[in-house]
């Protein structure tokens, strides 16, 4: 059974979603506030964690920082605010996915859905995947070049990954959003522009593999 931690200080919101989960098969882990949830993953295990950005104590954002220092476990950002920073802090940190409330617990469900599928995709078996001097290592989700050893977030991974699986296609970025996201952020696609352009920083350098802008269309890794 799938493990999901769910870090919510507004109880009603918490229990409404720790039902839902259940009922759809999930086992659910509540939390009223940050403390405590970096020992309860290793404890009780932890399959995926939906985590509010504004909690009593630590905030979501610095728990993912504190999770992501130590663990992949995906995590979905749920917060009151819909500014476009929290959003992007919270992909940046190594979020998932994020959702500004209200949102149904269905939404949340499809996303969760959406994130299980990617990991669970056949073909998607630890190896690894290269190109010139750069390799993907898909089971400890970093990349190499030689000894050198890039840490990317996951959704810097999965661009990449993509980009160079379906090296010397251009991409738009609706169809990198879908692809790395597994649906469409109506609106969103400047979340792609970053996620390029950190990837870019930590190739500069390293790599001679490369990001290109393919302009009035989208993101292109040559062949
Ligand atoms: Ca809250």
């Amino acid at each position: 059974m799938r493990k999901i931690h769910v870090v919510e200080d507004e109880q009603g919101v918490r229990e409404l979603l720790m039902r839902y989960l259940e009922h759809e098969g999930y086992r659910v882990f509540p939390h009223a506030s940050g403390e405590g949830v970096l020992e309860a993953i290793v404890q009780q295990g932890a399959d995926l964690i939906v985590l509010d950005i504004m909690l009593p104590g630590i905030d979501g954002l610095e728990l993912c920082r504190r999770i992501r220092a130590k663990h992949q476990t995906p995590i979905i950002f749920v917060s009151a605010r819909s500014e476009e920073f929290d959003r992007i802090l919270g992909i940046e940190l190594g979020g998932d996915d994020y959702l500004v409330k209200p949102f149904s617990p269905r939404e949340l469900l499809a996303r969760i859905k959406a994130i299980f599928r990617r990991i669970e995709q056949p073909g998607a078996e630890p190896g690894t995947t290269q190109h010139l001097d750069l390799t993907l290592d898909l089971a400890a989700r970093v990349a190499r070049v030689g000894a050198v050893t890039m840490e990317l977030t996951n959704k810097e991974f999965e661009l990449l990954k993509y980009l160079i699986e379906n090296k010397g296609r251009a991409f738009t970025r609706e169809q990198l959003l879908t692809a790395v996201w597994g649906y469409s952020y109506v609106g969103d696609s400047r979340s792609v522009d970053d996620l390029v352009r950190r990837i870019r920083k930590k190739l500069d350098g390293v790599s001679a593999v490369e990001v290109t802008t393919v302009w009035g269309y989208g993101y292109r890794v040559n062949a």
